[in-house]
């Protein structure tokens, strides 16, 4: 049998009701790990996915909790801790977009972008970097964008959230790498999900064939990089940025 890679460890992804989160969830299940998750909205798809791993045997719990919201993250992480007995991995995923050219993004746009994409991984360090350092291990990803290294016209807010979590995922990295607790960021190009479903066909192909490896990303490719950044095969990786992007950006 192959070995687990994740196997005996706790991880907390927020929103993983849908999307790339859920897709990291079902990985994390393949490779053996209890998973601890949260989401705002998606109550249905949570309560699906909770049935369907424990179904499976899985250790699972979701948990209603804003990431943008300091006092909630504080008590989300406790709760973790209280369940599971301990975290391992930290998966930073929360995420939205308001676009919008400058000329007419409101201010509104703009705080509510930074709050959930950015402060909330501000917010679920400061909550857990604790016990990460008492049990000396830890892995943190936070899911930023290639969005974050290019920029893109239309998501000046969406973009300088993805180029925050980059220097934040750095300084993190050095603050708490002599505590052998890693930080590391993934930057997803073009992914697939349910949103990009309901676009126009031939925008859609036209992104793909824009690509180098001539399609948009699964959720799944991202779940993979995940895993291993989650993993001990990762162990002296630490303050990197890693683009799951088919070479759009190269
Ligand atoms: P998605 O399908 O819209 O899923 C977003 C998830 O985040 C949902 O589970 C949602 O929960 C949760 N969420 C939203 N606001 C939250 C909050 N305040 N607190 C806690 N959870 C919250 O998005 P996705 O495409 O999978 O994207 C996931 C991450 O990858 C995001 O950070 C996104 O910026 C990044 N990314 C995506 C792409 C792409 O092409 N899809 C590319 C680059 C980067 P509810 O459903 O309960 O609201």
């Amino acid at each position: 049998m192959r070995p687990k890679h994740l196997k005996g460890k706790v991880a907390l992804i927020t929103g993983a009701s849908k999307g790339i989160g859920r897709a990291i969830a079902h990985r994390y299940e393949f490779e053996g790990a209890d998973i601890a998750f949260t989401y705002v909205s998606s109550q249905d798809k949570t309560h699906q996915l909770e049935v369907e791993m424990r179904v499976r045997g899985v250790k699972i719990k979701g948990f209603r909790s804003d990431a943008s919201d300091y006092k909630d993250t504080q008590k989300v992480i406790q709760k973790v801790i209280d369940k599971f007995g301990r975290l391992d991995i930290l998966v930073n995923n929360a995420g939205i977009t308001q676009d919008n050219l400058l000329l007419r993004m409101s201010e509104e746009n703009w705080d509510n972008v930074i709050n959930v994409n950015l402060k909330s991984c501000f917010n679920m360090v400061k909550a857990s970097a604790r016990q990460f350092m008492k049990q000396r291990s830890g892995s943190i990803i936070n899911i930023s964008s290639v969005v974050g290294v290019k920029g893109n016209a239309g998501q000046s807010n969406y973009a300088a959230s993805k180029a925050g979590i980059i220097g934040f995922t750095k300084s993190v990295a050095l603050e708490l790498g002599s505590r052998n607790v890693r930080c590391n960021a993934i930057a997803p190009g073009f992914i697939e999900t349910e949103m990009t479903e309901k676009l126009d066909p031939k925008v859609v192909q036209s992104w793909r064939d824009a690509i180098p490896l001539k399609r948009g990303g699964l959720p799944e490719d991202v779940a993979d990089v995940a895993v291993f950044l989650g993993s001990d095969m990762s162990s002296y990786i630490t303050g990197q940025v890693i683009q799951v992007d088919g070479g759009m950006l190269t």
